[in-house]
Parts: structure tokens; sequence; C-alpha cells
């Protein structure tokens, strides 16, 4: 299998080339060549098996230059029940009729992340073993992200992390999760300033690339493909569990920023999952939602970019969409790049107003959108009926999936996170606090290891330098 750029680039490359990259030399994604295709058979085969066995089926589709033996391996010490809570990995569980819940954050750092990110930090372990090297991790992260990385690589040889975090701004949950971590390849950088001002540092650090090439500086954000490719397998675990046989379809609802998560359930059913549709839930930061309604694609400003309470979706464009568009245009990479590299570099925006009914039709997308106010309804009416506590961004989910329900098509909702981690909201919902699972009870007191500093580039650089040796 071999991989190419959304953008046209003719170079083909293997999984292990791009394992340790971003994005492709001329800007684009990169996706594999073509789809491998799951029989009816091979379907059946599946469906009693183990996660950590299904992870290897399927990453052995995409991935040729691991043995199968060591992929196999890998798999296996990544999702174990141990790490994600159940024998399981990605228990279902039941809402009204028709409507269910799959559990994908009962991982390390109790959101959805983990799925991939424990597995890309076993995959960059062994890859740099392999080739002797070292990587120094930067990444700038509101929550979610930085913690799952953290966690995913603490400890493992050959990879430091460096996180960059606005001081002061994550909840105190979320900086518990990363400050008290004690690693000795585990660094935290608290900036004074925004989230922005850490994103921006990050690129000026990699933009410099005598720098990023001396110090072999790399990321881990949500375009890396080793990331998607895991978070496939979640969506067929979550199709056997809710169907007996494969002439079942279900349909999948995921709260969406990046559009990377669902951009896992459209490759899922390019592969031949029988998937009725992909709904993606946006909270007030609503640019996919427009799109799918409409077929304008607009990136916002950061004047029109909202802090809400999800804020793991408070995106202003959605980095993973380009792949799907790809698809959506025949895999014609100098349109893509005309899109992305040239129409919304200049006006912010593209129209692809008859492709999206195909996206609609053919690829069985849709769309809807949750406010402030929804999710305290969704999670309110979810506990008083259910006793079920889910966390907003979930509750994103809930409410939009309840807008798509189809007789005779279980709806799966992806849970993102667990209430705990948004417990603000939570007690502005149902007026208690969320449960706390019991590994966390007490974090907030655990000596903190983090540095602050101010948002200067030269000061990030010589940190990264004087803890490089
Ligand atoms: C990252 C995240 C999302 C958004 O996922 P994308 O892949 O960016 O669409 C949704 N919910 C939670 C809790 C997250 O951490």
């Amino acid at each position: 299998m071999l991989y190419l750029s959304t953008r046209g680039h003719p170079d083909r490359k293997h999984f292990c080339e791009i394992l340790l990259e971003g994005l492709a030399p001329d800007g684009g994604l990169y996706l594999p060549e073509r789809y491998p295709q799951v029989d009816d058979a091979t379907l059946t085969r599946w469906r009693g098996l183990a996660y950590a066995d299904l992870a290897f089926e399927i990453l052995s589709l995409y991935i040729d230059d691991i043995p199968a033996g060591d992929l196999r391996a890998i798999c296996r010490k990544t999702y174990t029940e141990e790490v994600f809570g159940t024998r399981e990995i990605v228990p279902l569980k039941k809402l009204e009729d028709g409507l269910i819940l799959e559990a994908l954050s009962n991982g390390p750092t109790l959101a959805f992340k983990d799925m991939a990110m424990q597995l890309l930090g076993n995959l960059f372990e062994y890859e740099l073993g392999r080739r002797g090297e070292e990587l120094n991790i930067l990444g700038a992260t509101s929550g979610d992200t930085g913690s799952a990385a953290e966690y995913a690589m603490r400890g493992k040889k050959g990879v430091r992390v460096f996180m960059t975090s606005p001081h002061g701004r994550m909840s105190p949950f979320q900086q518990a999760q990363m400050f008290s971590l004690q690693d000795a390849n585990i660094h935290n950088l608290a900036v004074e300033g925004v989230f922005d001002d850490c994103q921006d540092m990050v690129k000026a650090v990699s933009n410099d690339l005598e720098f990023k090439r001396k110090w072999r500086i790399g990321t881990v954000n949500s375009i890396n493909w080793a990331r998607l490719v895991a978070q496939v397998v979640y969506y067929f675990a979550g199709y056997f569990q809710a169907t007996t046989s494969n002439d079942q379809k279900v349909s999948f609802t995921v709260p969406s920023g990046n559009f990377g998560n669902i951009c896992a359930g459209h490759v899922a059913r390019m592969m031949g999952l029988p998937v009725a549709k992909l709904v993606a839930a946006t909270n007030e930061n609503d640019v996919l939602d427009e799109f799918f309604r409409t077929g304008t694609y607009r990136v916002r400003g950061s004047a029109d970019t909202f802090e809400t309470s999800s804020p793991s979706m408070d995106i202003s464009k959605a980095s993973n969409f380009e792949r799907f568009v790809f698809d959506l245009l025949g895999r014609d990479g100098a349109k893509v790049k005309a899109l992305f590299g040239d129409a919304l570099n200049t006006t912010g925006r593209f129209e692809l107003p008859e492709q999206v009914k195909v996206a609609r039709e053919q690829y069985g997308f849709a769309s809807g959108r949750s406010t402030h106010a929804n999710r305290l309804d969704t999670i309110r009416d979810t506990w008083e009926r259910f006793g079920v506590m889910i966390d907003t961004h979930t509750a994103d989910g809930v409410k939009v999936a309840r807008e798509h329900l189809q007789a005779g098509v279980p709806m799966i909702v992806l849970e993102t996170a667990l209430p705990i981690k948004f417990a603000a909201t939570i007690v502005e919902a149902l007026g208690r606090e969320p449960e706390r699972p019991a590994k966390f009870i007490g974090i907030e007191d655990l000596p903190k290891r983090v540095q602050v500093m101010p948002a200067d580039v030269a000061q990030v650089k010589q940190y990264i330098v004087t803890h490089c040796q």
C-alpha cells in the first residue's frame, strides 16, 4: 500500500515514511492510493475478533512495511483491558430505542483521542528504535490532544514531548492530568498567552527548517494518517456489536471539530462497512454543518470562532476535511489544490453546490448543530431518563443524532469524552458534580511539573535545546 498527497504531488510513500511526518511536501494530506475492500466473508470472520486482533487485521491492510508479527504485538500491547477499562475496549450503551452510545473515552485521559494516540506512541517507539533515531514532539494544546499525546509518549524510548498550553486557561482537571506527569521525557510549557499564541510558536519553530532538522522536531496533530487509520477500527467494532448479520446497516453521529474522527468513518464506509449515514455534529462553530447544508465551506476568522462549553470542537477550519473533499472530487489533486491551496488562502471560502448533494446522497453525509442551551438540555434529559451522564461534546452528538434517526437503522453516537473533564458545565446542567473514576481522585493535589514562560519563540527553542542533551 502506497500513500499519495491530496494535492497531486507525484511522490508515493510507504506507511512508515509518512508515520513521523506531518503534511505532504506540497501542503496536502496523505491518503492511501486506494481503499482496501472488505467483503462479506471477511466481515463475518472479523465479527468474532477481540479488539486488538481486529485492529491488527485492519491496520495490516494499510501497513506493508512492519512485519505482521511485530504489528500484531503492537496492537495487543496497545488495546488492553488494563488501559481501556473493559474487555470490549469500546462497549456500547443503549439509550432510547435505536440510539446507542459507543464509549471511546475510557482510556488514560478520558477522551477518544487516546484510541489513536496510544497506538501512535507504540508505533513511534517501534519505528524510532528500528531507525536508531530520536524525535522531539512539539505541540500546542488547549486540553485533550496534549494530554493524550503525553500519556501515549510517557516513558517511551527515543521520544520527548514539549507541550505548550495557555497558562491558567485549561480546566483544573486538565492541568492536573498533564502537569502531574513526572516522566523525564515529558515537558509541560505553560505559555503566558492564549492557545493561538502557543500554536503560532509551534509553527514558528517548525518553519525554522534548520532548527527542525537539527533538533528532530516532529508533531502528532490530527492530520497524521496513523491516527486516522487507528480510528477506523472502532467503526467496525461498533458495527459488530450493534448488529448480528452483515445485511444490517447502522448510522454514526460524530461530535466533530477537525473532521478527523468522522473522516475515519468515511474511510470505514469506503472499505465496505455497511454504514447508512455519517452525521457530523458541530457546536456553535458550525463550519462543517454549513458545508453539508449549503455546499459552502467558509473558514472563520478569530473574531467569529467562539469559545464554547464543548471546547474540543472550537475550530475555525476543519484540518482533515481536505481528505474527504479529495474523494468527493474524484481524487483530482489539481482541483483540491485550487480549493485548499488557492481559494481558501485568498477568499477564505469555496463553493461546491452540486458536489455536496453527492456527499449527502452517495457518501451518506448529514449534519446538525448544537448550542450551549441544547447541550444543557441534552445532558439533563439523558441523565433524568436513562441515568447516564454524558459530557458536553457527546451531548452535541446526541442532540444532532435525534434529528437523523431512521426506522430500523441503529444510530451509534460516538462518546468522545467523559463528563469529569468538563465538570463546570455538568454542574450547570445537573446541579451536581460528575462522577470521577477512582484513579483520578485527588489528582489536583499531586505535585506539578510545569515550566511557565512568556510567548517567546527564542525561549521555547532554548528550552528544547537545554532539555535535549
Ligand atoms: C478532539 C475532540 C473532538 C473533535 O474531534 P475531531 O476529530 O477533531 O473532529 C470532539 N470531542 C472531543 C472530546 C475531542 O477531544
